[in-house]
């Protein structure tokens, strides 16, 4: 086939811009999607339906012709049997190597049908090449830049970084030695195998990433981010901390104040963060609990304990209505002690807003609770001791960053805890949040009844209602959700509208109120207010209710088209409920589109809830089931930043990339920093964050 034009210096710069691929390390770790084997010839008469062929052949014809529509047909014999081949982009270059009587070489994928077999655009040339002696690798590419020109792009920016000893092993071999599969390649050896992989190898084995080239590329990407963890946590143990020790008695009037008895495991997490605040280094602490094993009256005494010393303390909460429940109980706990508690979010008035900024600056304000609000530049701590996150999960890594931002002393930062009701599974708390200490309330308050998860057909609907209609009859109240469509908040909106029209003509005689995200605030605290006050017997909402609304009344929650929700997700809707001495239940309907049945893996999943009350468990199903995403949110954060290893499958390997860190950076601290530099670079903040 003649050469085409040589691509211009543009299109290979501006491709491999677009790609991301600026520096040779970049292009070295651009690995191929897939594989296509060149290295052997077949046989027609040997092939089956649907192989990938490659055999050579002579021409016996080759003619245009029109109908249905205008193509170049050509005949191959290869001594066995004949191939038709379909073009219908064809040039010059086509004729010419397609001639009658020519000897060519041919891959494509092969039809072997009643009419005889058929390639469409199969890749042709002269016959009689060598054949290539390795895989020939594809890449992720984008418009403009062909395979081929990617291709020596890649395996010379392979060949420079290694020229330039930019491959060098940075793991010692006592410490690859730990993980067996570690030692049949070096990080120079795996990637040479991966743009090339000998003739031979199991396609399988790349596309699963179980070779051994890939575990090694795997460990060693692990490693960098064990190592970028471990650093971050160094880094911050010589950053200072106000040492929040014993003050007056503010923390000994909130415990003689609250209306119970602390659970056994929030006594426990309770000494466990005040033995952090009274520390010089500051406490990077992770609190996790189910709903409802009262992580607030936890935050509330570490409050207080800042508050004690002189300090300030801020609490962020994801939404307004979870951050004003917060605000709400907070007042109601600490205000009768002579707290001032001040209130920022992003929809309040001018005038007030600046109210409660000056209190803040001044000091005044003891205790900070608001939404995104309160990192905003405009915001002046006097003394800002503690920062508390709650759902730290919904939050992005550049706000965590930003609370971090508000002490004015360079070397100092206040302590943070950071607070989430979806627990995070032991490989996902081992790998990109290894930098956190956790405590955990494995125990819920006493006289909690275990709620009843049903899981039914939206056929059942009616029978849904009259229950709902039961519960509302015996004083007791019930929630319905529906579910967020994302493509579009618009439809969203008119779903739930109608379903709270429908369910208002169901019930008559019941108050039907209806919360979602787009009402202004003041309507939602209206609404919120009457569904507390139990005047309301049931509110219809989407998933604006998931956090942190309580109350003890409510004792059904409907889960309108289930199958749409995560697992955590549905865990935390459910949560709503079973928070009185009632007995509760959830119903989780589920839609059948068509009249269909519902998927196999969906009814799998909703089973689980049904199955099970423990937020463990089924975070541990939903990390399988979804991905790291749920559970840290933000597209940057660190497990987004995993190219090549899977925390969910990769578990053994991280296991070894945790020890190694630490084994690295005290024994051999040059290559720890050269390792780092190679696979980390410029996103180090990110994943310390
Ligand atoms: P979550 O961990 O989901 O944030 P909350 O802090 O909202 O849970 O607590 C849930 C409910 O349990 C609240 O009404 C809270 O006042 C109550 N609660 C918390 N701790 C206890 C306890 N030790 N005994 C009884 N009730 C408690
Ligand atoms: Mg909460």
């Amino acid at each position: 086939m003649p050469e085409k034009k040589p691509p211009t210096r543009t299109a290979l710069s501006d491709g491999l811009k677009k790609l991301g691929l600026t520096r040779d390390i970049d292009l070295a770790l651009h690995l191929p999607l897939r594989y296509e084997d060149e290295t052997a010839l077949g046989s027609i008469a040997a092939s089956h339906d649907g192989d990938t062929l490659q055999f050579e052949g002579q021409v016996t014809d080759a003619e245009v012709v029109f109908r249905p529509r205008r193509q170049l047909v050509v005949i191959v014999d290869d001594g066995t049997e004949t191939c038709r081949l379909r073009f219908f982009n064809f040039y010059p270059s086509h004729h010419k190597t397609l001639a009658i009587g020519a000897r060519v070489r041919i891959r494509g994928e092969i039809k072997r049908g009643f009419f005889g077999n058929e390639m469409v655009h199969p890749a042709f040339k002269a016959a009689g090449g060598e054949l290539p002696s390795a895989l020939t690798p594809v890449y992720p590419t984008v418009a403009g830049l062909s395979q081929p020109m990617l291709r020596k792009a890649v395996w010379a920016g392979l060949a420079r970084e290694a020229a330039a000893g930019g491959l060098s092993d940075t793991i010692p071999v006592p410490i690859s030695s730990k993980y067996p599969a570690l030692s049949r390649y070096s990080l120079h050896s795996s990637l040479s195998f991966l743009h090339q992989p000998a003739a031979g190898v199991q396609l399988a084995t790349l596309e699963d990433r179980s070779h051994p080239a890939w575990e090694r590329l795997k460990a060693e990407e692990l490693l960098a981010h064990q190592l970028s963890q471990l650093q971050a946590r160094i880094e911050r143990e010589q950053f200072q901390a106000p040492a929040l020790g014993a003050g007056p008695d503010l923390l000994k009037r909130l415990h003689a104040a609250l209306p119970f008895k602390l659970t056994g495991a929030q006594n426990r997490v309770v000494r466990e963060i005040s033995a952090d605040l009274k520390s010089h280094q500051p406490m990077h602490r992770l609190l996790q609990g189910d709903v409802g094993s009262g992580k607030t009256v936890v935050a509330a005494l570490a409050a207080a304990q800042c508050i004690d010393a002189g300090y300030q303390c801020a609490l962020m909460a994801p939404t307004e209505i979870l951050a004003e429940q917060h605000f709400r109980k907070l007042i109601g706990w600490l205000a009768p002690l002579g707290v001032q508690v001040a209130w920022l979010t992003g929809s309040q008035g001018k005038a007030e807003r600046r109210k409660m900024l000056a209190l803040v600056e001044s000091g005044q304000a003891q205790l900070v609770v608001g939404t995104h609000a309160v990192v905003q530049s405009s915001v002046v701590f006097k003394r800002l001791a503690l920062a508390i996150i709650d759902e730290q999960h919904r939050f992005g890594v550049r706000q965590r960053l930003a609370l971090r931002e508000k002490l004015d002393q360079p070397s100092a930062q206040p302590h943070l805890l950071m607070m989430s009701a979806t627990p995070i599974p032991r490989t996902l708390a081992m790998s990109v949040l290894a930098d956190l200490d956790v405590s955990t309330i494995d125990e819920l308050p006493p006289g909690r009844t275990p709620i009843l998860t049903k899981v039914l057909s939206d056929q059942k609907r009616l029978d849904v209602i009259e229950r709902i209609q039961a519960q509302i009859a015996q004083g007791r109240q019930a929630y319905w959700v529906c579910p967020l469509i994302e493509e579009s908040e618009a439809l969203d909106l008119t779903n739930t509208t109608a379903t709270h029209a429908e369910l208002t003509e169901a019930l008559p005689g019941v108050i039907v109120g209806l919360l979602h995200s787009r009402m202004p605030p003041a309507e939602k605290k209206a609404v919120m207010s009457l569904f507390e006050g139990g005047q309301m017997g049931l509110l219809v909402s989407t998933t604006v209710i998931e956090v942190g609304v309580d109350v003890p009344n409510a004792s059904l929650m409907v889960i309108e088209h289930a199958e749409r929700f995560g697992l955590s997700q549905l865990h935390q809707l459910r949560g709503r409920v079973g928070r009185g001495a009632a007995a509760s239940a959830c119903v989780l309907l589920y839609g059948t589109p068509e009249g269909g049945r519902l998927g196999e893996l969906a009814r799998e999943r909703l089973k689980v809830m049904a199955q099970t009350n423990d937020g463990f468990l089924i975070a541990q199903r939903d990390l399988e089931l979804r991905g790291p995403g749920e559970f840290l949110g933000a597209r940057q954060s660190g497990a987004a930043l995993l190219r090549f290893a899977d925390i969910a499958q990769d578990a053994p390997l991280l296991k070894w990339a945790r020890d190694a860190s630490a084994e690295l950076l005290s024994a051999y601290p040059e290559l720890a920093q050269q390792h780092l530099a190679r696979w980390i670079g410029s996103k180090a903040n990110l994943l310390a964050a």
